[in-house]
């Protein structure tokens, strides 16, 4: 088949077209590059089913596909946060334009939405049924409520126009070809216990989330996308929870001759104290269940930023 990645670049897009181009498919990855960089697909661009486009979701574009992934976002706070009104550019007329693109095609689309679209979670862990609590005005907002925009235009355009819809609300997914400056928590953590810096722990720890290697995550992406008769929403994530206070000190523990200390930053506003997917969705419609574990996860992580960092 061919198919198109926007965000294609990016961490999870540059791990999903790898995966598309062994299963024998020709990919066409899209990319602005915002936060996705060249150094993530340089081992793909000599691959003759592997093509580059240079170009940004909030401009229509064109190419005769069979699927489309639409993972074109930024993901990290700080970096959706750089330009918010950027960042629901992105996700609204991103998601318009693959769905324009989507219906003329009569082909097949899937969102990358978000465990955001939860919020600040009343109800744990979360479920798809859930509507979330997400502050509609904060500095979170134009990455939540962007994402939720988007899932109302995929199912609008699915009602109102018949297009095949997929939507997968991703929950924190981490691993190789995160940026170094991606200023996530397991990509910071990691570095800076390989560094020899303090590790920065926002709040006192005691927030959670669950933590899904991105092997696990793609191969879920790639059993919705060939699914039949389910649009979901789903969510795709690691079950297992865990404090920042406890993933601190398991990347100590694995980092025994780093030297790091723990201190304590604030907490920026509106961070969800607890997260942790139900995928009893995923598991019955997709028979996904996520295999590795944080750490065998955070080995493989640590063994790449060791190979990117000076
Ligand atoms: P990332 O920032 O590494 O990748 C995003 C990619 O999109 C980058 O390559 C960036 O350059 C590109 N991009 C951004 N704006 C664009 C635009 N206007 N036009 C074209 N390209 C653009 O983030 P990621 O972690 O790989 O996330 C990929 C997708 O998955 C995003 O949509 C994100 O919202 C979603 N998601 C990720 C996670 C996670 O934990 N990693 C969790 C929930 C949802
Ligand atoms: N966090 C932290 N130290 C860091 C980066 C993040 O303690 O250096 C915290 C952050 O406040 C949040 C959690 O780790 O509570 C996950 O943050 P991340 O940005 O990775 O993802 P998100 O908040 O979007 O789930």
């Amino acid at each position: 088949m061919k198919i198109l990645v926007t965000g294609g670049a990016g961490f999870i897009g540059s791990h999903l077209c790898e995966k598309l181009l062994e299963k024998g498919n020709e990919v066409i990855c899209l990319d602005n590059f915002f936060t996705g960089s060249q150094k993530n697909i340089e081992n793909l661009m000599g691959n003759k089913n592997f093509k580059l486009a240079e170009h940004d979701v909030e401009k229509p574009y064109d190419f005769a596909v069979d699927e489309i992934y639409n993972l074109a976002c930024p993901a990290a706070p700080i970096w959706y946060q750089k330009d918010p009104v950027k960042t629901v550019r992105t996700s609204i007329l991103g998601a318009i334009n693959a769905l324009d693109l989507t219906k003329k095609l009569g082909c097949r689309v899937l969102q990358a939405s978000t465990s955001e679209v939860y919020g600040d979670p009343r109800v744990h862990p979360q479920k798809e049924s859930y509507w979330g609590n997400v502050n509609p005005i904060g500095i979170r907002s134009c990455y939540d409520e962007g994402k939720r925009c988007a899932e109302t235009l995929f199912f609008d355009y699915w009602r109102e126009y018949g297009v095949d819809i997929k939507v997968v609300r991703i929950f924190n997914t981490y691993g190789p070809n995160m940026a170094v400056e991606d200023g996530r928590v397991v990509s910071n953590f990691i570095i800076q216990a390989l560094r020899g810096e303090d590790l920065t722990i926002y709040g006192d720890g005691s927030q959670t989330r669950s933590f899904c290697y991105v092997d696990d995550l793609v191969e879920g992406l790639i059993a919705l996308m060939g699914g039949k008769d389910f649009t979901g929403p789903v969510n795709l994530g690691n079950p297992a929870e865990f404090s920042m206070k406890e993933l601190a000190e398991k990347v100590l523990a694995l980092i025994p001759e780093s030297g790091s200390k723990i201190v304590f930053k604030d907490l920026p506003a509106d961070d969800p104290k607890q997260r942790k997917p139900d995928i009893s969705l995923a598991e019955e419609k997709l028979n996904w269940q996520p295999a590795i574990t944080l750490e065998e996860g955070l080995k493989k992580t640590i063994g790449y930023f060791k190979t990117v960092i000076k």
